[in-house]
């Protein structure tokens, strides 16, 4: 592809506030503003204005379908397209999209999950624009981003209860603002996302069932170099893999998209995608698209796009870092300030978020559940199944110092001013990151890194947004009848640390000392996705959701089904993917082998009576044992899968797949892999490790 001039080609596939501007009568366009700002409904008459614009807008930029796009409380997206065309009597056409289409849609969503939602509600879905998130086009459809709720308003997809967590968690802030006199016309909540993802040969990836099923490799001996040379982070590109990026840049642009910084990741063919931060809602769509096209555009490059996050056992797997902020015009609520009362202000928002992260630690824990994630927790590179913060030591020692009443004995780089009373002056840490806290403040936002890589990172967001408007709310409620402020502030900051400390760790996050000291603190460390999943409906967690406004309790209920469902769901899908492989490619490849090597035994005795053929024996004596325990580990694993389909009940069903037949596929491909290792090359049927991660 033609390098395009950026500047050109950034957003001109997106119905912004530019377009908007230029197209609409300016009177419609300030309603509209004036509409989205108070977040209110637009009425029938706006919407056909803007329904109509914006159709003649997406025509002239080549599209003839508009869609609903919504994001249902499993999978990424989806989209019902429906064209422009509108057929007169004459039999001639005109292309038609009213303000109805515009705002609302009917959505026959029968086969979208929604955990007996809908059921007990009877009633159909609708989809509802999001005008907060511009629309855009994509292979010729008008993309209107939506969210989708039933008709008696509980919300079906993954959007509304971000969109209500965004509108919790901002007013919130807002109050603790107007007591520090800072009237604001509103607090955004940023989210930059680090996406991670892998690239593999088109060909090799054709040649796996498992990859083609599941989207992991569930077979695969360990190649015989790993990543333990670490050349390939921020190593010099393949030809090809550069072209996808470029391609998957320019692509992005036009959407809208601000990819910004792409680079090599540590495990060799994994890289990383960064944006520049934006709207939580909007960053968040801004994700699932950037996954779709990467998945798209990668076989255009011979290459396909793996955004599982354990794709390689034994090699790193992918996350997506989830930058989060509070902003306010003009400023980052959580930048430490240049003046004492500046950096109340910031140490106010960083308690309450530090009394988030402890009060509802298991929540979030619960927000990142996954059945991809769970080999990726608590593994060798990845976040452990435990929530704490890492602080940093200068900042560490400022609470400290405050919850003490102590004089802080600040280190040579940090700035400290301890002349009004406790409040200190500092400056930003910037001693080394580090690398294995699953929550970290980086400087001037925090880094929740535990979300995986193939998820809609709403639900984290969603759970984040929510626990933080709690504490703030408390903070609001408390601050707002203190006779002396500063003292109350200080007060509460000072409480705030010394009962929550606990989540506070600088330390590594990987080592086996900092579990037993978690376990010493009492944090959760849970590392069976099922189990995590019970914190959802935890008494004080809906409790939470229900008095910030994002979730009640049947909507908590829904989505903890939908995804024990989709938990168990997915490990069906590889037990049976594993099943198929074994029986009819590995077991008789592995016979195929042995057949020949037997073969030649006898021709070689034949030639030469007598001849050594001791290395054809042990070959074929241990390929025996090897292929024996495939043969029965399979057998056992069909039982297993079918005693967890007989369970009742998704908890059951889902902990039976956890606790049962996860390990029967673990013993089975154990042998597989001990067969891989000493069968030959050409007769094992799938492309080896080293192949996929090292091919030239
Ligand atoms: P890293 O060192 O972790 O790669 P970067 O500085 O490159 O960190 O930033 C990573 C991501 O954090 C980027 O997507 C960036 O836009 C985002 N980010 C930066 N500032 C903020 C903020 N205030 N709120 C949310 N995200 C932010
Ligand atoms: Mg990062």
């Amino acid at each position: 592809m033609a390098s395009a001039n950026t500047k050109e080609i950034y957003g001109s596939l997106v119905f912004n506030e530019h377009v908007m501007k230029e197209r609409l009568p300016s009177a419609t366009y300030k309603s509209l503003k004036a509409t989205l700002q108070r977040g209110a409904a637009l009425d029938l008459d706006l919407a056909n204005i803007v329904a109509s614009v914006m159709r003649d807008w997406a025509i002239e930029n080549g599209a003839t379908h508009y869609t609903h796009w919504f994001q249902p409380l499993t999978g990424i997206t989806s989209e019902k397209h429906d064209s422009f065309l509108s057929p007169n009597k004459d039999g001639t056409a005109i292309m038609e999209f009213s303000g109805k289409e515009l705002v609302k849609g009917e959505s026959d969503a029968s086969s979208f999950p929604n955990g007996g939602l809908r059921a007990t509600a009877e009633a159909r879905g609708y989809t509802a624009w999001d005008p907060t998130s511009y629309a855009f086009i994509k292979d010729g459809t008008l993309c209107i981003p939506t969210a989708f709720c039933s008709w008696t308003g509980e919300a079906l997809d993954k959007k509304t209860p971000l969109l209500r967590s965004m509108k919790a968690v901002t007013s919130q802030a807002k109050r603790i603002l107007h007591l520090f006199g800072k009237d604001v016309s509103h607090v955004d909540v940023t989210v930059g996302p680090e996406q991670e993802y892998f690239l593999i040969k088109k060909e090799h990836y054709e040649a796996r069932e498992d990859l083609i099923l599941t989207g992991r490799t569930l077979f695969g001996a360990a190649p015989s170099k790993g990543q333990e040379m670490e050349e390939h982070y921020f190593g010099a590109l393949r030809e090809e893999v550069s072209a996808f990026m470029k391609d998957l840049d320019e692509e992005l642009w036009k959407l809208g998209v601000s990819a910004k910084t792409k680079h090599n990741e540590v495990a060799p063919c994994q890289h990383e995608l960064a944006p520049i931060f934006d709207r939580c809602n909007v960053a968040v769509d801004h994700n699932l698209l950037t996954m779709e096209m990467m998945k798209k555009l990668a076989p255009k490059h011979g290459l396909v796009c793996l955004l599982h996050e354990k794709p390689f056992e034994g090699v790193n797997g992918s996350g997506k870092h989830n930058n989060w902020s509070l902003s306010a015009p003009g400023m980052n609520l959580l930048d430490p300030g240049d003046t004492p009362k500046d950096n109340l202000q910031f140490l106010i928002f960083l308690a309450a978020i530090i009394k988030a992260v402890d009060e509802y630690n298991d929540l979030l824990r619960m927000s990142i559940v996954g059945a991809g994630n769970e080999h990726r927790l608590g593994g060798n590179e990845a976040p452990p199944a435990i929530v704490s913060i890492f602080m940093g030591e200068v900042l560490e020692g400022i609470l400290d110092a405050i919850a003490s009443g102590s004089e802080y004995v600040a280190p040579a780089a940090a700035k400290i001013d301890l002349g009004v009373e406790v409040l200190p002056q500092f400056a930003k840490d910037d001693t080394d990151r580090n690398r294995t806290s699953p929550f970290a403040f980086t400087g001037n936002k925090f880094e929740f890194r535990m979300p995986g890589s193939s998820v809609n990172i709403s639900d984290a967001n969603t759970v984040l947004n929510t626990a933080v408007a709690k504490e703030l709310k408390g903070y609001a409620d408390e601050l707002e009848q203190a006779e002396d402020f500063d003292k109350a502030v200080v007060k509460l900051i000072k409480r705030t640390i010394r009962d929550h400390k606990r989540v506070i760790f600088n330390g590594n996050g990987y080592s086996r000392e900092w579990e037993e000291e978690a376990a010493r603190r009492g944090l959760h460390n849970e590392p069976s996705a099922c189990e995590a999943l019970g914190a959802f409906v935890d008494p004080k967690n809906i409790a939470l959701f229900e008095q910030m406004g994002v979730l009640n309790e049947a909507e908590c209920r829904s989505r903890y089904e939908v995804k024990l469902e989709n938990y168990a769901k997915v490990r069906h899908i590889e037990a049976v993917t594993m099943l198929e492989m074994a029986r009819r490619q590995l077991v008789p490849a592995a016979s195929r082998y042995m057949g020949d090597i037997a073969k030649g035994m006898n021709r070689k005795k034949t030639a030469c009576p007598g001849i050594s053929c001791k290395a054809e024996e042990k070959v074929l004596r241990q390929l025996t044992n090897y292929t024996d325990a495939m043969s029965d580990a399979a057998d056992r694993l069909e039982a297993c899968v079918e005693k967890a389909e007989r369970c009742e009940g998704a908890l059951a069903t889902a902990r039976c797949y956890h606790d049962v037949v996860l390990p029967a596929m673990s013993d089975l491909r154990a042998a597989a892999d001990a067969a891989e290792s000493i069968c030959g090359a050409e007769y094992w049927p799938l492309p080896s490790y080293s192949t996929m991660l090292f091919y030239v």
